[in-house]
């Protein structure tokens, strides 16, 4: 197994030199203004009646006061519809035992941010990255996935929002999109995992796409029957979870 040191080496000197061509391609050091938005997933840059647009994930933030970083997956206030996508490096960082991948929250110094930016480059497809400093001090680093044409935009503004307005708040994990599940499927059995269609965490999910799920028990009664109808969906009675508990529960099940 690599050392994580030489595995995050290679991969921030890659990303360097794509980072500085993306920057120049869209000139983003010549914008004067900048602002984003998690409801819409945009963030904007402007300069006079000039205005770019690009769709953001979440990667994480480092905070200069406290010196720790704090990965998008674990920040319970972020309401980004598609910040489970940084679950993946979450993944990779368990198969690898790579800690800094692994851990929500932790101590590191002012170089973390752009290191862990370029190795969620590496595995969440993107155009490049963007980082902002708020008037906390608080870093927040993006990775930008789309340029958005201008004729787009307020239709993605949209679309985005009503899907962030769909999220569910849920205690264990805050802010996440809602899935459904049928109300045999928990945390502590195993009781098989049938779903709608194949899903992977943080996946993108048009407007009438719904993460759902069941157990083998309701699988075999909606085979018999046919597909679902009244009288089944009863007995699956489903219900709620948010993401986040929905991949938990998948995984319980396919150990
Ligand atoms: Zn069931
Ligand atoms: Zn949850």
């Amino acid at each position: 197994m690599k050392k994580y040191s030489d595995f995050a080496i290679n991969i921030c000197n890659e990303f360097k030199s794509i980072q500085e061509k993306f920057v120049e391609k869209y000139n983003l050091n010549d914008f004067t203004e900048w602002f984003y938005d998690e409801e819409t997933s945009l963030i904007t840059f402007k300069k006079g009646q000039t205005e770019l647009n690009f769709e953001y994930i979440p990667i994480g933030s480092y905070s200069n006061s406290g010196k720790t970083w704090l990965w998008a997956w674990n920040n319970k206030e972020l309401l980004h519809n598609n910040k489970l996508k940084t679950l993946l490096i979450k993944q990779f960082g368990e198969k690898n035992n790579y800690s800094k991948l692994t851990e929500g929250f932790f101590d590191a110094d002012k170089y973390v941010g752009w290191e862990l930016t370029a190795i969620a480059y590496n595995m969440i497809e993107a155009i490049g990255s963007y980082r902002i400093v708020n008037d906390n001090n608080l870093e927040i680093y993006f990775l930008l996935t789309d340029k958005i044409e201008s004729n787009f935009v307020e239709e993605l503004k949209i679309i985005n929002k009503s899907k962030t307005e769909k999220q569910i708040q849920c205690k264990k994990h805050g802010s996440n999109r809602l899935a459904f599940i049928c109300q045999h499927l928990n945390e502590i059995d195993k009781t098989g995992f049938e779903e709608a269609f194949e899903s992977e965490i943080g996946m993108y999910l048009g407007e009438d796409d719904n993460l759902s799920a069941w157990c083998n028990k309701c699988e075999e009664t909606r085979i018999k029957d046919d597909g679902w109808n009244e009288e089944n969906i009863k007995m699956a009675k489903i219900k709620l979870v948010c993401e986040e508990c929905y991949f938990e529960i998948k995984e319980k099940n396919l150990i």
